[in-house]
């Protein structure tokens, strides 16, 4: 029996693979999407459809007995991560390796389920210097405004940050930079802060005011389920099958033959199908796509895929870090679990950094200010197919996450300085101060312009197109989403205008 075809098969939800189907169900060309995550649409026995960061329940992990939450320890008390019975597809996974965590969303919609939604764009230099092959004229006019618009990104009232106790964490953590010297600027975000402001006055139920965020949002955040894919789907040609997992790829006549692995939400596969295609968009995420290209060139079935695979990749250079305020600088008891302010030491020569200030949303006082620091980190680390496991392995050590460390350290080392206060070391495991051992914002694996030429297109595989943060060699400065969305655009409405002019 023949595998069915599509003209257009897109891997993965995210935000690369959603612009892609967008744009091409908008084209007039029929296209089904390929998710191993569930469709987050349906209420459980509490009414809602994720669970929040203070009671998670099996909804929080992908096939995991346990929460893996970025702190370890709350006063070194083990009450931050919880057990979860039986394994379950959940919306939260975090793929380890040997000194590094990877987290990543699983479900329809990607990272955009789980992430803090901060949409900021990066500074034109530091995009310049990372991707030196793509017009910045047409990345700043056009791409990056145009993504900003379809993400749903929007700015917080300033006088609202001003006076809401819910930024108070953020106002203490801009003061002591302040004091300290250095600048602070505002983020943009996709989650809507009129929605914010109306859970505030209990006009609306809560979710950034309930602790939800890397488990889920129920509400106020535009995850792409809201923006892009609700738009694809709209187009009539875009179909999603969710819970189903791409693991093969291999060449067939002019298109691909690509393996299907479809599990119930326990982890049992119930289906192994083949679905062929004309074109094949890889929107599996850093990890997800380098993993499929380089199992189909190490086990064969496509050998002459590029030596530069698996190579470039980057933590964006993520930090964690916490300090501990004195009695009287309370951060507040309710705290917003959309992040808004940052500091913005990027232009420092020696230890650039954009530190988010995070909330710690306990539901109690806890005098700690909590921040995520992207520094510069020239390290890169690189991935091989192990044949064994049949999964990609990241090569990184712990030494590679140094100069992250150092360029965070120097930060707030001045801050406690400044402010005669010093570093929570209840957070994380081994009393340690800092994380670097984990991180939020993989970029690389299959780099534009070295595995891929200047648009995406795989090298000497016609019809074969990486779409998502895998094309970015491992920093960006900021917090990626946006540029991954708008990188896609671009990338896509070239694709459309040369190769897949309708047939
Ligand atoms: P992803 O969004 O990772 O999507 C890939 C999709 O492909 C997933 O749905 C996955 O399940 C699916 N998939 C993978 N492999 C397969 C396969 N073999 N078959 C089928 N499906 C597959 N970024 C920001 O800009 N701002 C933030 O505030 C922010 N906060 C974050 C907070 C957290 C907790 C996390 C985890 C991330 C955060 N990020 C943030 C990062 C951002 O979410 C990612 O950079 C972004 O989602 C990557 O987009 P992508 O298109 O590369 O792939």
């Amino acid at each position: 029996e023949a595998a069915p075809y599509v003209p257009a098969l897109v891997v993965g939800t995210g935000y690369g693979a959603a612009v892609t189907a967008l744009r091409l169900g908008a084209a007039g060309i029929r296209t089904t999407m390929i998710e191993m995550g569930q469709l987050w649409n349906t209420p459980g026995k509490d009414g809602k459809v994720f669970c929040s960061t203070l009671k998670p329940d099996r909804r929080s992990m992908w096939f995991s007995s346990r929460t893996k939450a970025p702190l370890d320890t709350f006063l070194w008390l083990d009450v931050v991560n919880r057990d979860l019975g039986r394994p379950y597809a959940g919306v939260l996974d975090r793929i380890d390796f040997p000194n590094m965590g990877v987290y990543v969303g699983r479900g329809v919609g990607g990272g955009s389920l789980v992430n803090g939604g901060m949409a900021p764009t990066p500074q034109r230099a530091y995009f310049e210097k990372m991707l030196p092959t793509v017009d910045a004229d047409a990345m700043y006019k056009r791409y990056f405004p145009l993504a900003r618009r379809m993400l749903g990104v929007n700015t917080i009232d300033p006088r609202y940050l001003e006076q809401t106790p819910v930024y108070k964490y953020a106002r203490v953590s801009r003061r002591h930079a302040h004091q300290a010297g250095f600048r602070t600027s505002v983020v943009p975000n996709v989650y809507d802060f009129n929605y914010l402001r109306r859970e505030e006055n209990k006009q609306a139920p809560r979710s950034a005011l309930a602790g939800e965020v890397i488990y889920g949002n129920n509400h106020g955040k535009q995850s792409l389920d809201k923006t892009y894919l609700a738009d694809a789907l709209g187009t009539g040609n875009v179909t999603i099958r969710t819970l189903t997992r791409v693991t093969t790829i291999r060449q067939q006549g002019k298109g691909y033959l690509v393996g299907l692995e479809q599990i119930d939400v326990w982890g049992k596969v119930v289906r192994r199908s083949e679905i062929s295609c004309g074109s094949l968009f890889l929107g599996a995420g850093s990890i997800g796509t380098t993993e499929l290209l380089l199992r189909a060139r190490e086990t064969g079935t496509l050998p002459d895929l590029p030596t530069a695979i698996g190579n470039g990749w980057g933590t964006n250079g993520n930090v964690m870090t916490a300090r501990a305020n004195h009695l009287w600088d309370p951060t507040g008891s309710l705290q917003s679990t959309i992040p808004t302010l940052a500091i913005d030491n990027w232009n420092d020569p020696k230890h650039p950094a954009f530190a988010e200030i995070a909330p710690l949303p306990v539901g109690l006082e806890t005098w700690a200010s909590l921040y995520l620091a992207i520094t510069v980190n020239p390290e890169r680390g690189r991935f091989t197919y192990n044949h064994t496991t049949d999964r990609a392995d990241l090569h990184w050590s712990a030494s590679q996450s140094t100069p992250s460390l150092r360029s965070a350290q120097a930060l707030f080392d001045k801050i406690n300085n400044a402010i005669g206060t010093t570093y929570r070391r209840d957070l994380f495991a081994g009393n340690r101060a800092f994380a670097a051992d984990f991180c939020y914002h993989p970029l690389g694996g299959a780099l534009l312009g070295k595995a891929t030429d200047n648009y995406g297109r795989v090298r000497n595989h016609p019809g074969l197109y990486v779409t998502d943060s895998s094309l970015i060699p491992g920093s960006l400065g900021v917090n990626p989403f946006v540029t991954i969305t708008a990188l896609a655009e671009r990338n896509i409405a070239h694709v459309l205008a040369t190769d897949l002019k309708r047939r």
